[in-house]
């Protein structure tokens, strides 16, 4: 299988070769070639599979077999959860179409309108946009939709969870109704095959790789240990482990701020990325983190979503999320692209309802281990902490809204509340 049989045309082959892929990643292979007859497609992968690629390519392709325009309307609109999602695909997009006429833009909110609205009004057929700042400036009258032939929903499942269920509506309302609609979700719920329903028309669907299989290869493991104890185990796990490039997840913000604090003291570079963190110093973060000059990078789970890090070797659950499910995603970032990855959970009493809930859904339990000198507390309690308590605001207002969001999808009045207490703290 190659990405010339799949029928790209040569401008696509250059720039995917220019990029070093050799051949398609199994959803890109099923999902390419109904894109390229213009079908609606649902496309479910796990995360790292390469579903960027797998709508992007066949989108460029079609809109470059269109008429040439001189004004430019924008022809494509891609939709994704976060800031960090959008400028991830915004420079697939322009990696992809270096060969090509075609012109895009991204656009999301917590940063200046000025320059992305300059940069609307040059003209652009691709635009990728976060919900928000796509509503607004459409409402300013600053953009307009009704010359969109393709619409892509990334990230499906993030954004559902995400309470932008409403947002989705209101912008379908913008755009016409004869188009090519994409969705792109790492999971396959029964909301996200309500939402397809309500979406897409008639649509092809495809999966690769079932779901949470990718688990299997990746070295599981938790450590019960006190939870006074867990910086200290942390940061020996990390020096002794001489590990280079760790991602740690963290409940909440100021638990990722106070540890990447704790860290630097111990003389590993760390950085954190969060909602509270300037676009700036989370696009900053990440690149250093990439680039090999900061080790650990310690993330909330909306924060690290979709973050495209590549051949991670470790994840750290710091610790566990109280949504199984993230469970998954995190440790979806380790083993990509078929690498080895090691999953550690520090694991307190309090959290033993989350680890039985996590071993639940995966369906096996992990593997424990007890280090000496950071061993558990006996005579803590097992009564798990309440999304709510013991947190920063923005976290327990996040985490309620989550619940309320999941528990109402489907119910408008909900959702719509949900989503405007989500509205600040989408990033996190
Ligand atoms: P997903 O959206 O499924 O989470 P991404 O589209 O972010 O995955 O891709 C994950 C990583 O895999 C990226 O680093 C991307 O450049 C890489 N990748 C995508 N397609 C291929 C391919 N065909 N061959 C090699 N690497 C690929
Ligand atoms: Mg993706």
């Amino acid at each position: 299988m190659s990405f010339k049989s799949l029928g790209l045309s040569e401008p696509l082959l250059k720039a995917i070769s220019k990029k070093g892929y050799e051949t398609p990643s199994p959803i890109q292979a099923k999902a390419i070639p109904p894109v390229l007859e213009g079908k609606d497609v649902l496309a479910s992968a796990q995360t790292g599979t390469g579903k960027t690629a797998g709508f992007t390519l066949p989108m460029l392709h079609l809109l470059s077999k269109g008429p040439e325009q001189r004004y430019r309307p924008i022809r494509a609109l891609i939709l994704t959860p976060t800031r960090e999602l959008a400028a991830q695909v915004h420079a697939n997009v322009k990696e992809y179409s270096e060969f090509l006429n075609i012109r895009s833009a991204v656009i999301f909110g917590g940063v200046n309108q000025k320059p992305q609205v300059n940069k609307l009004s040059q003209g652009i057929d691709v635009l990728v946009a976060t919900p928000g700042r796509l509503i607004d400036l459409e409402n300013q009258g600053l953009l307009s939709l009704n010359r969109v032939e393709i619409f892509v929903l990334d990230e499906a499942d993030r954004m559902l969870d995400m309470g932008f269920l409403r947002d989705i509506e209101r912008i379908m309302k913008l755009i016409p109704n004869k188009r090519q609609n994409l969705m792109f979700s790492a999971t396959f719920s029964k909301d996200i095959k309500k939402l397809a329903y309500s979406i897409l028309n008639h649509p092809v669907q495809v999966e690769a790789t079932p779901e949470n299989t990718a688990v299997e290869v990746i070295e599981q493991k938790v450590y019960r240990v006190a939870k006074g104890k867990k910086t200290g185990l942390i940061i020996k796990l990390i020096s002794e482990g001489n590990w280079k490039q760790v991602l740690v997840f963290t409940r909440t913000k100021h638990g990722a701020n106070k540890l990447c604090k704790k860290m630097i003291s111990a003389g590993i570079t760390a950085a954190a990325i969060h909602g509270n963190k300037s676009q700036g110093a989370r696009t900053k973060a990440l690149a250093g983190f990439k680039n090999g000059s900061v080790r650990v990078l310690v993330a909330t789970d909306i924060a690290a979503r979709g973050l495209d890090i590549p051949l991670l070797p470790h994840v750290i659950n710091f610790e566990l999320p109280n949504i199984s499910e993230d469970y998954v995603h995190r440790i979806g970032r380790t083993g990509r692209a078929g690498a080895e990855g090691q999953a550690l959970s520090l694991v307190s009493a309090d959290e033993t309802t989350y680890l039985q809930g996590i071993e639940k859904l995966i369906g096996e339990s992990i593997e424990v281990e007890i280090v000496e000198g950071f061993e558990p507390d006996p005579d803590a309690s097992t009564e798990p902490i309440k999304p709510g308590q013991n947190r920063s605001q923005g976290r327990g207002r996040n985490s309620n809204s989550r619940n309320s969001s999941k528990k109402s999808s489907g119910n408008s009045k909900n959702s719509n509340r949900s989503r405007s207490r989500n509205r600040n703290t989408n990033s996190r």
